[in-house]
C-alpha cells in the first residue's frame, strides 16, 4: 500500500537544509525508501519524501522537505521553512567550508524558522573519515553543544546513523508537541 494513504495520528513536516551536495538528497532518500543514488541531479522545486514512524501507539507521519538544489543559488524562500518543526542541518566532514556555513544556514533557520524547531546537526559522509576528513567529530560535537543542537555524524553511502539521526528528530518533536 502507498503510505501517503495509511492513517495516521500526527503529520510533521521537517527540512533539510545545508550547503550543496553534502549528501541531503541521498539522506533522505535512504530514510525514505532505503536507496543510495550515487549520481543524484539537483532539479528545480521542492521535493518531499515521507515516512511514517509508530512511537508508541502512535504513527507519526513525517513528510521531509529536500531543497532539489536552490541552495546552491542561495534562493531558498521562506515557504520552505514554514511550518517546519525539525531540521537536519547537514554538513560534509571532508569539506570544511561546509562546515563553515552551518553558521550561515542557523542565521537563517532563525530568521526564517520557528523559534522551537527541533535541529540535529548532522556531520555527513563519515565513510571518508580516514582518508579525507577536515573535520573532526569533537568540532562538530562541540559546535552543536553551543548552538543547542543534536549532533551526530552519518554516511548516506554505507548507512551509519542515517535512521538515527532521522529518528532522534521526529521523536524530539513528538516529545514536544504531544
Ligand atoms: P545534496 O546536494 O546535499 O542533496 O547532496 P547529494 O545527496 O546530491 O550528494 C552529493 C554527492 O555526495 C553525490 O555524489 C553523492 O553520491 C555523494 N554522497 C552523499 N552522501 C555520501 C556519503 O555518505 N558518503 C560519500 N562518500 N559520498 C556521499
Ligand atoms: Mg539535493
Amino acid at each position: 500500500a502507498d503510505s501517503y494513504d495509511e492513517e495516521c495520528d500526527y503529520l510533521f513536516k521537517a527540512v533539510l537544509i545545508g550547503d550543496s551536495a553534502v549528501g541531503k538528497s541521498n539522506l533522505l532518500s535512504r530514510f525514505a525508501t532505503d536507496e543510495f543514488r550515487l549520481d543524484s541531479k539537483p532539479t528545480i522545486g521542492v521535493e518531499f519524501a515521507y515516512r511514517n514512524v509508530k512511537i508508541g501507539d502512535k504513527i507519526i507521519k513525517a513528510q521531509i522537505w529536500d531543497t532539489a538544489g536552490q541552495e546552491r543559488f542561495r534562493a531558498i524562500t521562506s515557504s520552505y521553512y514554514r511550518g517546519a518543526l525539525g531540521a537536519l542541518l547537514v554538513y560534509d566532514i571532508s569539506r570544511r567550508t561546509t562546515f563553515r556555513n552551518v553558521k550561515k544556514w542557523m542565521h537563517e533557520l532563525r530568521e526564517f524558522g520557528n523559534l522551537d524547531m527541533v535541529v540535529v546537526l548532522v556531520g555527513n559522509k563519515s565513510d571518508l573519515g580516514d582518508q579525507r576528513r577536515e573535520v573532526s567529530e569533537e568540532e562538530g560535537r562541540n559546535l552543536a553543544e553551543m548552538e543547542g543542537l543534536f549532533f551526530m555524524e552519518t554516511s548516506a553511502l554505507e548507512n551509519v546513523n542515517v535512521e538515527e539521526a532521522f529518528l532522534r528528530m521526529i521523536t524530539k518533536i513528538h516529545e514536544i508537541t504531544s
